[in-house]
């Protein structure tokens, strides 16, 4: 009899280097090892503390701070003629996915090699995704030249992270795995990570709230992250990114707050219509129901509850979902339509409880 189960896989070539207290000692060696010498270091003024700790013995011949959330072209630009001038040849970000994302466009156009050192969940590192913002409108592209060559995971890096920032950020790493589950190249190798993503961030995120300081669940965020990130790169968009990306790019909504509130929409609304995918959240989870799962979660931790709350108007609600609607995935598990859209972002304005429609 011939079996059902068949599916193309590409899995990115990365090296990921894991330890907490070591990413100096990594960062070092990884240097050594690309034969590089000339290095550029990326990080937002409020991070560059924490990447001071981790280059004392590499060769720096330039610090740069000037990282801004969505990576702007005028932002791009002048960190690419700064990476010129100063003749740099590795590029290391030390901060959260707008460091990591500027460190992308640099690698975009002048090919330099990337070494990303994340501090949040945000889990831009394992992805060759790009994103640049030109006014109001966020433009994504994949190329395998952004793709970081090294990670550098060390949690102490992310001890600093507030709790209800890690909350949100380990919420967006959740969503690439639960979204990973319907995008449009979904395989069965992403859903293994997403699985083993959801339960590692299920067990880490409650112990980040309950105790800040503790590296444990810092850790599991930490992997959860990077797994949660080669599921999306894999997998793609699903309609959860789709929605999250017009808000992000048009409304200048936080990305990851933004991210946190919308997931449990999109799952109420797609898991009727993806059996598969809720079995398998809803497993993760240690619970017989996806959306239930989630919620318990998310009111243990709590999480950012409404879109209202972070400065988006109900008035710009019928032009959001027309906005999304021509970008929602063939793949989606069930049609689309602009009333729909309208009404899982009214839910989402209002922080009402997700119901399956
Ligand atoms: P961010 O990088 O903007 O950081 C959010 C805030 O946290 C900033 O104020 C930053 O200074 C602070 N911060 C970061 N690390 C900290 C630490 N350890 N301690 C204290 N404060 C810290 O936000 P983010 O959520 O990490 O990333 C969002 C951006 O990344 C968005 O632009 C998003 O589009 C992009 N992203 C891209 C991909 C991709 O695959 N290309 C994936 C995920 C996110």
């Amino acid at each position: 009899m011939m079996g059902g189960m068949r599916f193309v896989h590409d899995s990115l070539p990365q090296r990921v280097c894991f330890g907490s207290g070591e990413a100096a000692t990594h960062l070092r060696d990884e240097i050594g090892r690309l034969g590089a010498s000339r290095v550029m270091v990326i990080a937002a003024e409020p991070e560059s503390s924490l990447a001071e700790k981790i280059i004392a013995e590499v060769p720096v011949v330039l610090r740069y701070h000037d990282v801004v959330m969505h990576v702007p072209v005028e932002v791009a630009d002048r960190a690419r003629a700064a990476a010129a001038a100063a003749g740099a040849d590795v590029v290391v970000s030390v901060g959260g996915g707008s460091t990591t994302g500027l460190a992308k466009a640099i690698a975009m156009t002048s090919g330099l090699p990337v070494i990303a050192v994340p501090t949040t969940y945000a889990g831009s590192e394992a992805t060759a995704v790009w994103g640049l913002t030109s006014g109001d409108v966020k433009t994504t592209g994949t190329d395998p030249k952004v793709l970081p060559r090294v990670v550098v995971y060390d949690a102490t890096l992310t001890l600093s992270l507030p709790a209800d920032m890690s909350v949100a950020s380990g919420l967006n790493a959740l969503a690439h795995c639960v979204d990973s589950l319907w995008a449009p190249n979904a395989d069965p190798i992403n859903a293994a990570f997403a699985s083993e993503g959801i339960r590692a961030l299920a067990t880490g995120l409650p112990q980040v709230v309950a105790e800040p300081a503790g590296l444990p669940g810092r850790e599991h965020a930490l992997y959860a992250a990077y797994l949660s990130a080669v599921a999306f790169a894999s997998a793609g968009s699903g309609l959860h990114h789709k929605i999250c990306h017009v808000l992000g790019g048009k409304y200048n909504l936080p990305h990851a707050q933004t991210h946190a509130v919308v997931l449990p929409y999109v799952l109420a609304f797609n898991a009727p219509a993806a059996p598969l995918a809720a079995g398998r959240v809803a497993e993760s989870f240690g619970t017989g129901n996806a959306v239930a799962g989630l919620q318990e979660l998310r009111a243990r931790l709590n999480a950012p509850r409404a879109l209202g709350d972070y400065g988006f108007e109900e008035a710009a609600i019928p032009a959001a979902a027309a906005a999304i609607l021509p970008s929602v995935p063939p793949s989606n598990p069930r049609p689309v339509t602009q009333e729909d859209l309208e009404a899982l972002l009214r839910a989402a304005w209002a922080g009402a409880e997700p119901q399956p429609a």
